[in-house]
């Protein structure tokens, strides 16, 4: 406990490992190493309230991005859409299981669990409600951020609407729409959120 107390008040530059006295920040500021002039930390501006508001809007669209149609094709007088649900179902049916799984998993499961992750962590701060269970969810929300590979999928995405633009008249529709700004909500969240200042809250509630 009184290690904890002594260790909680010192930081480490991640550049130089040297060990500097953990100052008190307020918004907006940055905490530089005197040493090597290498960036320790900041204290982001309104950071709680700004998730609440990501994530919210990020879980909002989570039902258009899964059910609305994402493209609409016409070919030989037909048209066909899908939506993302219908994409998924049609790769199990045709016993794509792995490319079904990562589609699910990286467009719609970890955009979404990170976004409800972030917004009870952000919540049980912003009304006093710090618990030790919280390390649970907080460390999720780490391992999740490696797995977090939208960028990546989006690009395989928009090369093959480009490839199959070049087939047949392609409408973008609603559903593309909401699952990119789902995507974008899912990314924007982990500029919102002041992990160091989570971090010491946890650490407070460790200590009581
Ligand atoms: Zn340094």
């Amino acid at each position: 406990m009184r290690n904890n107390s002594v260790v909680n008040h010192m930081i480490a530059c991640n550049q130089c490992d040297s060990l500097l006295p953990k100052p008190i920040l307020s918004e907006g500021q940055d905490a530089l190493c005197g040493c090597c002039g290498a960036m320790l930390f900041s204290k982001k501006k309104d950071a709680i309230n700004r998730t609440i508001a990501v994530a919210i809007a990020g879980l909002v669209l989570f039902f258009p991005a899964a059910l609305l149609p994402i493209i609409g094709i016409s070919a030989a007088g037909l048209f066909n859409d899908a939506s993302l649900i219908d994409c998924i179902t049609i790769l199990i049916n045709s016993k794509n299981y792995v490319i079904a799984f990562a589609v699910f998993m990286f467009t719609l499961a970890i955009p979404s669990v990170r976004l409800i992750t972030a917004l009870y962590i952000s919540s049980c701060i912003k009304f006093n409600r710090v618990k030790p269970s919280l390390l649970v969810f907080f460390r999720s929300y780490h391992l999740l951020d490696t797995w977090s590979m939208v960028h990546v999928f989006f690009m395989g995405v928009i090369v093959s609407m480009y490839k199959l633009s070049s087939l047949a008249d392609m409408t973008i529709d609603g559903g593309l729409f909401s699952l990119v700004l789902l995507l974008v909500c899912s990314t924007l969240v982990s500029v919102t959120m002041d992990e160091h200042s989570i971090w010491e809250e946890l650490e407070k509630s460790l200590e009581q």
